[in-house]
C-alpha cells in the first residue's frame, strides 16, 4: 500500500467510528424522541458532542499535517492556565475512566503563543496519556516557570514506551505497538504534529518514560517579558 492509500484507509476509519455513532444516536433520537426519558435524551446528544469534537480535532490535525494550516500561526498574549482549563472539562467527560488533574502554577505570566494550537498540542497530549494507560488511572498536567522557561508536562502512569521505540515516537503515521494500541484508535499522526506546532512556536517537546510505569511529556516554551508579549499582541 502506497503512504498515501495508507493515509486515506487510517483517516476513513478512524472517521467511521465517530460518524457511526453520531448517525446512530441522532436516528434513535429522532425515531424514538416521546419513549427516551430526559436523561438518556441528554446522555444522547452529549455522545453526539463528544463524538463531534473528535472529529473536529481530527480534521485539525489533518489540515496541519497537509500544510494547508500550517501558515496560519497566530502569536498572541495567552494565559496558558486559563486555557488549558477550558478544555480539560471535555476530556474529564470523554475519559470517565480516567482522572484527570490539572496542578497550575499561581501567577504564571501570560505567553506568546498562538492559542488554538496550544489547545490543539494540549488535546493530543492529554488524548495519548488517556489512551495509553489503564482504566481507573491518573493523567496529571502541570504548569511551571523555571529558568526562564515556561515548562507544561502531560504524566500518566500508562503502558510506557520501550527504549527501542523512542525514535518512533515523533515520526509521521508511526504508531508503536504497546498492548493497548491495537484497543484505540489511532493514525499516527498526533505527536508529529504536536512536534511540528511547539516548534513551530519557538518551544521544545521531550519526554521521559519507563515500560509499564508511564511517560511524561515536556513542552517548553521561551518565556518573554510583559512588554514582548504587548508588542506581539500589537502587532497580530
Ligand atoms: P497514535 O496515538 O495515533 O498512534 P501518536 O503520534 O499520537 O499516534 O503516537 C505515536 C505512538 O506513540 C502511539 O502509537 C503510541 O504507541 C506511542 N505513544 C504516544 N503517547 C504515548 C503515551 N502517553 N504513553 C505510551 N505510548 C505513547
Amino acid at each position: 500500500m502506497s503512504i498515501q492509500d495508507e493515509f486515506i484507509s487510517t483517516v476513513s476509519h478512524e472517521m467511521r467510528t465517530p460518524l457511526t455513532s453520531i448517525r446512530g444516536f441522532s436516528q434513535t433520537l429522532l425515531s424514538s424522541w416521546d419513549r427516551i426519558d430526559d436523561d438518556n435524551k441528554k446522555k444522547f446528544i452529549k455522545i453526539i458532542e463528544e463524538q463531534s469534537n473528535r472529529l473536529i480535532n481530527l480534521v485539525e490535525n489533518i489540515l496541519t499535517v497537509s500544510k494547508a494550516n500550517a501558515g496560519t500561526i497566530v502569536m498572541k498574549k495567552v494565559f496558558v492556565n486559563a486555557s488549558i482549563n477550558s478544555i480539560i472539562p471535555m476530556f474529564k467527560e470523554q475519559y470517565k475512566t480516567h482522572k484527570i488533574k490539572f496542578v497550575p502554577q499561581k501567577d504564571l505570566p501570560p505567553a506568546r503563543l498562538d492559542d488554538d494550537k496550544l489547545q490543539q498540542i494540549m488535546t493530543n497530549l492529554i488524548d495519548n496519556g488517556c489512551k495509553y494507560s489503564p482504566e481507573g488511572s491518573t493523567v496529571t498536567i502541570t504548569t511551571e516557570l523555571k529558568n526562564e522557561s515556561l515548562y507544561i508536562k502531560v504524566k500518566d502512569e500508562g503502558v510506557g514506551i520501550r527504549k527501542e521505540d523512542f525514535a518512533k515516537l515523533f515520526k509521521k503515521f508511526s504508531r508503536v505497538e504497546n498492548h493497548l494500541t491495537s484497543k484505540t484508535q489511532g493514525n499516527g499522526l498526533g505527536l508529529y504534529i504536536t512536534r511540528q506546532l511547539v516548534e513551530n512556536m519557538n518551544g521544545k517537546i521531550t519526554f521521559e518514560s519507563e515500560e509499564n510505569k508511564g511517560t511524561t511529556f515536556i513542552v517548553t516554551f521561551p518565556v518573554y517579558n510583559e512588554e514582548e508579549v504587548l508588542k506581539c499582541s500589537q502587532k497580530s
